[in-house]
C-alpha cells in the first residue's frame, strides 16, 4: 500500500522460483562477460551467463562499436598484439565467418585496431561459449540480490517468464554499469564526480560507399576532420557538429564505413547519465537526430558518400562510463601515463586514455615509447565488501581517467578472463585472499599474456 503523496509504492513480498544453482554466474555478455564465462567454464565451473539482449557482444554489438581496440601496443618500439587468450578464440571464429578485418593503424602509428562485422561477432560469441559449455540465459535482466554474511547468496532476474532467483557459489558483474555490485551495496563512483563523465555516442554504419573515392579522400584517420572544417567554412551555419572531429573508418568490405561522431548530453549540458532511465530515453532520440544531420554532411561533402545509405543505427546509445565500483585498487591516470607494473598483474591494457569531453576527444598516451602499455592488477576486480563477487570490464575499479583507457575491449577481455578463471579455481576462498601467482600460472597456461 502507499499514500498517493509519498512518491513510493510498496512492492508486495512474494516467493520467487529458483531457476537454477551454478558454480559461477556471469551477468552481462560484453567483452568482459564473454571472456569471464568462457574461462570459468573451461576451468570446470558450471557456468551461467545472463544477458538482457538476445545476443552477446555488449557495446561491441548492441552499441555498434564494430572494432577491437587495446589488443595491440608498442613494446620495445614495435607494435604487436599484447592481449591474448579468449579473445584469440573469438577472433578465430569471427575470421572463419569472414567477418574480421586486417589490423588498421592510426594516430601516427600509435594505435592498431581490428574492425569486424557485427553479425559474425554475435554468431562467433554464441559458438565460443556453447563449445566451452556455458549455459546462456538471454532476455534476462539482473535486478536485485540477496545477501548473507557478506556474500551474495542469489541473484534476482526479470525474464519474460517472470522473476527468477539464481543461486551460485560466485558471481561476476560484467554489466558495464556495475548493476549487480550496486544492488549488493558495493560502494561506487559515477563519471567524473562532478555530474558529468565520458560522453556517450550513438554509432552508425553507412553502406554503398564508393570505396576508392572514400579511401583516397579520408583513408587517413584524421582527414575527415579537414572535410568537416572546410564544410563549415564554405557553408556557414549549415552544419553543426556534435564534437570537433569524427572517426569515420572502413569496415572489412570498404563499401561499408562506421561513424563515431555523435555526442549525447543531458538537459544540463553534461554527459548523458547511462544509468538514468529518462536521460537514456531522451539520449536515444538525440543520437538518431544527430546521425540524420551528420549523414546529410557525409553525402553532400565527402567524396564517395553521395549514394550511400544508413545500414544500421546501433540498437542502443553507446555508453562509455557509468558506475565504477570501488575495489582493492583503483587504476589511475598515473598508471596509464607511466606504464605501471603490478605484482598482481593479470594482463595488459594497451589503449591510451581516450577522454570524450564536452565537444571534443582528448587522447593521452603513455610517456614511454618502449613500453607504451600498463599492467592490469587483480585487485581492480575485487569489490569492497562482498567476498564472492568480482567485477570486470568498464565498471571495474578505476578512476574516471584510468577507466578511459582500460574500458577498451582489449582490457575488458583481460579482466573477464582473469575473473572467470579465478571464480572457477578458488572455491572457498574470499576473492580478496586468493593466491594470485596460482591464478597467473593458470592464465598463462590458458593462453593469456602476462608480462613478468
Ligand atoms: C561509442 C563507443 C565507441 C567505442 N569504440 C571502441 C572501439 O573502437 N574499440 C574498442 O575496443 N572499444 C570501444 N569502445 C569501448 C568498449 O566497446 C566497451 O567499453 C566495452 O564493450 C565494455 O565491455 P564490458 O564487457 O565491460 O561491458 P559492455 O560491453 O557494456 O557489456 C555489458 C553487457 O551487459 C549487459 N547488461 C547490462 N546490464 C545488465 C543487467 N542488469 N542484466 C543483464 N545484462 C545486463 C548489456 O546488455 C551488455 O551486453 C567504445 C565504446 C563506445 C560506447
Amino acid at each position: 500500500m502507499s499514500s498517493p503523496s509519498s512518491g513510493f509504492v510498496v512492492e508486495p513480498a512474494k516467493n520467487v522460483a529458483v531457476h537454477g544453482e551454478y558454480d559461477v554466474v556471469v551477468i552481462g555478455g560484453g567483452p568482459s562477460g564473454i571472456a569471464a564465462a568462457a574461462s570459468a567454464a573451461r576451468n570446470g565451473a558450471r557456468t551461467l551467463l545472463i544477458e538482457s539482449y538476445g545476443f552477446l557482444g555488449g557495446m561491441g554489438t548492441a552499441g555498434g562499436v564494430t572494432n577491437l581496440a587495446g589488443l595491440y601496443g608498442i613494446r620495445n618500439g614495435v607494435m604487436q598484439q599484447l592481449v591474448h587468450g579468449v579473445v584469440d578464440e573469438l577472433m578465430e571464429r569471427i575470421e572463419w565467418l569472414g567477418g574480421l578485418n586486417q589490423p588498421q593503424d592510426g594516430m601516427q602509428g600509435r594505435i592498431r585496431v581490428r574492425s569486424y562485422d557485427i553479425s559474425a561477432y554475435k554468431c562467433a560469441a554464441d559458438a565460443l561459449l556453447l563449445e566451452h559449455g556455458v549455459e546462456l540465459l538471454f532476455h534476462a535482466q539482473a535486478r536485485a540480490v540477496s545477501l548473507a554474511d557478506g556474500r551474495m547468496d542469489s541473484l534476482l532476474v526479470e525474464t519474460k517468464s517472470g522473476r527468477k532467483a539464481i543461486r551460485a557459489r560466485a558471481f561476476i558483474d560484467c554489466t558495464g554499469d556495475g548493476d549487480v555490485a550496486a544492488q549488493a551495496g558495493v560502494p561506487f563512483e559515477v563519471g567524473d564526480g562532478q555530474g558529468s563523465g565520458l560522453f556517450p555516442t550513438t554509432m552508425f554504419r553507412v553502406g554503398n560507399v564508393d570505396a576508392a573515392s572514400a579511401l583516397a579522400a579520408i583513408g587517413d584517420f584524421k582527414a575527415i576532420n579537414d572535410y568537416m572544417r572546410q564544410a563549415q567554412e564554405r557553408h556557414p551555419g549549415r552544419y553543426v557538429f556534435p564534437r570537433d572531429g569524427a572517426i569515420v573508418r572502413p569496415q572489412l568490405n570498404p563499401t561499408e564505413w562506421r561513424v563515431n561522431v555523435t555526442q549525447i548530453k543531458n538537459a544540463q549540458g553534461k554527459a548523458m547519465n547511462g544509468v538514468d532511465a529518462v536521460e537514456l530515453s531522451q539520449g536515444e532520440i538525440e543520437g538518431r537526430r544527430q546521425i540524420a544531420s551528420y549523414f546529410e554532411f557525409l553525402r553532400a561533402e565527402v567524396p564517395g558518400f553521395a549514394n550511400s545509405y544508413i545500414i544500421e543505427i546501433a540498437p542502443q546509445v553507446g555508453i562509455r562510463e557509468t558506475r565504477r565500483i570501488c575495489g582493492l585498487y583503483q587504476l589511475s591516470r598515473d598508471d596509464i601515463e607511466n606504464s605501471a607494473r603490478f605484482e598482481d598483474t593479470v594482463g595488459i591494457n594497451a589503449w591510451p586514455m581516450e577522454m570524450h569531453q564536452d565537444g571534443r576527444v582528448d587522447w593521452v598516451f603513455p610517456k614511454s615509447a618502449q613500453r607504451a602499455y600498463n599492467d592490469l592488477p587483480w585487485r581492480m576486480l575485487v569489490p569492497l565488501g562482498i567476498s564472492n563477487l568480482l567485477v570486470a570490464g568498464r565498471c571495474a575499479s578505476a578512476t574516471h581517467e584510468g577507466q578511459s583507457a582500460a574500458r577498451a575491449s582489449g582490457g575488458c577481455f583481460v579482466m573477464g578472463q582473469a575473473a572467470g578463471t579465478a571464480a572457477a579455481m578458488f572455491k572457498d576462498t574470499p576473492f580478496a585472499e586468493i593466491s594470485v601467482p596460482a591464478l597467473q600460472q593458470r592464465l598463462i597456461a590458458d593462453g593469456a599474456y602476462i608480462e613478468r
